[in-house]
């Protein structure tokens, strides 16, 4: 039995022990999930379009958690229905696999078992078949404010960076080969929202809810330069001891702004610091256009200096262009000090992991398995002395292993396009290129037998129309 057989069969014991539905899902009652545009989720994986929840840029989330739609929601899970906003959910079980929903009840069964409180509460509501729920149960909340960013990575669009935004503005025909643009005037509206107030009565209703909560999770944009995050941080602290804030950050920002939040965040109880890098030290500031690497190694340093209480680690969302550099990523990682994680992209066919050439993708797990072989914790130390502790080491080991061929796999996974570049993924590395008037082939010298279909592309694409200061 696969481990993660029994860890749904402890769920599913859970359930029926409390006289609750198979597909039963906890997260409408005690989890929020807010984006940038004013979206609320009842989780990261819930697709608003089959059942919308509200928008809180425009009504309080604290009443819009009860909405029509809401209540609907919660209803189809008492009567052990699979709501189709749910799909991404529903998909994975199929398949056998541990879903979100999974993850949510799996943490709320554990709670109980150890007569947390709160937890208790919330289950004896949820037994009486209630549909509506209270704020004060909500224990978890992500937020992503605006799109206000410092940089304007590849893998990126205007629904989540402000810098791509501006480039759009001057230039919509992007929105053909792009990531995530604007639809209408509301949305430019929304996705801009906070660039210059402070605290407004929508958010201050996100911060009242999120005094309940003991994980809020904030991502952007860039948080960090966000103009209402050191206030919403300092209004948190009557009760930051039961709180961990979770972040993705890309940390690319003023060292003052590093310094302010590590003061700030002292009294919490832990900060989770997810630091998007997705690159090597060779690649980093060609893909995440606008960065600096000496300023981000001199801000993750600080951080460690200053704070007891961050734990850092550093995200590679996986493309066609850091697979095939893992050992690569993870070595500056070690010389970080940070913890390896990997997400995938899957919706950007441009840099999805799985638009290489066979011989590339073969390359990328024997570079994988080679640079494994010698990865020992004497290896980890020389590069850094946090290595030393035991429990970062196994941590480490334990996340390069499992993220590694995680990523690995997703990347063999799909179609089999041969050993040619596809066309999809050289267009748009070019115009990549074309619009930051930079070379892939420059920093990719494994590209170099498909050199021709880049030259090609490259005199094919008229594009050149945008500043490439923003
Ligand atoms: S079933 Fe899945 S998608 Fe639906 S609310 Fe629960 S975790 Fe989210």
């Amino acid at each position: 039995m696969k481990a993660q057989d029994s860890r749904s069969q402890e769920i599913q014991s859970f359930l029926s022990e409390n006289g609750l539905p198979a597909n039963f899902c906890i997260a409408p009652w005690i989890n929020g999930d807010l984006d940038q545009l004013g979206t609320i989720f009842a989780c990261h994986r819930y697709d608003d379009k089959k059942l919308p929840l509200g928008n809180w840029k425009d009504q309080l989330f604290s009443e819009e958690f009860n909405s029509k739609n809401y209540q609907k929601l919660r209803g189809m899970f008492h009567n052990n229905e699979k709501p189709r906003s749910c799909q991404t959910c529903w998909d994975k079980e199929d398949y056998g696999n541990f879903s979100t929903r999974h993850e949510f009840l799996e943490d709320f069964v554990r709670d109980c078992k150890e007569n947390d409180p709160k937890a208790l509460a919330v289950l004896e509501k949820i037994k009486s078949k209630n549909i509506t729920a209270e704020v004060s149960d909500i224990d978890r909340l992500e937020v992503r404010k605006s799109i206000l960013c410092n940089l304007q990575c590849r893998h990126c669009g205007a629904e989540s960076s402000s810098k791509w935004l501006s480039v759009y503005k001057q230039d919509p025909t992007i929105g053909d080969w792009s990531l995530g643009v604007p639809k209408t005037e509301e949305d430019y509206k929304w996705l801009l929202y906070f660039k210059n107030q402070v605290m407004d009565e929508y958010l201050r209703d996100v911060l009242d809810v999120s005094k309940y909560c003991r994980i809020i999770q904030f991502s952007g944009g860039e948080p960090l330069i966000e103009p209402a995050h050191a206030e919403f941080v300092k209004e948190l602290h009557h009760n930051a001891k039961d709180i961990q804030l979770d972040y993705n950050s890309n940390l690319n920002v003023k060292e003052s702004i590093i310094e302010k939040f590590a003061e700030l965040w002292k009294p919490f109880r832990k900060i989770l610091m997810r630091v998007s890098i997705d690159a090597d030290k060779k690649t980093y500031e060609y893909f995440r256009e606008g960065s600096k690497t000496p300023l981000l190694e001199k801000n993750v340093k600080k951080l460690h200096e200053l704070t007891s209480n961050v734990l850092m680690t550093g995200t590679c969302t996986t493309t066609n262009l850091n697979v095939i550099r893992f050992p690569d990523v993870i070595d500056w990682w070690l010389e970080l000090g940070l913890l390896f994680h990997t997400s995938v992209v899957q919706f950007n066919q441009g840099v999805n992991p799985r638009f290489l050439p066979n011989s590339l993708k073969k390359l990328a797990r024997i570079n994988f398995d080679t640079y494994l072989s010698g990865f020992d914790q004497e290896y980890a130390i020389s590069k850094h002395e946090i290595w030393k502790n035991d429990k970062m080491w196994k941590q480490m080991l334990r996340r390069v292993h499992k993220h590694g061929y995680q990523s690995l796999d997703y990347m063999d996974g799909g179609e089999d396009r041969g050993d040619r570049f596809p066309e999809v993924a050289v267009d748009y590395l070019v115009r990549m290129d074309k619009l930051f008037n930079t070379d892939v082939l420059e920093l990719y010298p494994e590209f170099d037998q498909w050199k021709q279909d880049f030259i090609d592309k490259r005199s094919e694409i008229k594009y050149n129309k945008v500043s490439r200061r923003v």
